[in-house]
């Protein structure tokens, strides 16, 4: 059984439950039905740190692929013609 992610309509708070895809309707209760969330395995943003020799924080990875542009630098293993992006 998959294990799905659910969130309280009113108050927001989380809970896991197995279920198959006919008892998802009834999942766990908190303040009434709990909403599946959508979403749960994306890649959880990068760790933040200060780029080398630079001061600048990078602490998302649309701020790290424009610092990687803005110093002309590629990162391993997405190498290729930057024309072609
Ligand atoms: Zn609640």
């Amino acid at each position: 059984m998959p294990l799905y992610s659910y969130s309280c309509k009113t108050c927001g708070s989380k809970q896991e439950a197995y279920s198959s895809i006919d008892e998802r309707r009834n999942g766990p209760k908190c303040h009434g039905d709990m909403q599946i969330v959508i979403g749960c395995n994306i890649l959880p943003d990068i760790e933040p740190f200060v780029a080398p020799g630079t001061d600048e924080f990078i602490s998302s990875r649309s701020k790290r692929r424009a610092f990687m542009q803005k110093h002309g630098l590629i990162e391993v293993g997405n190498e290729g013609n930057p024309h072609d992006r």
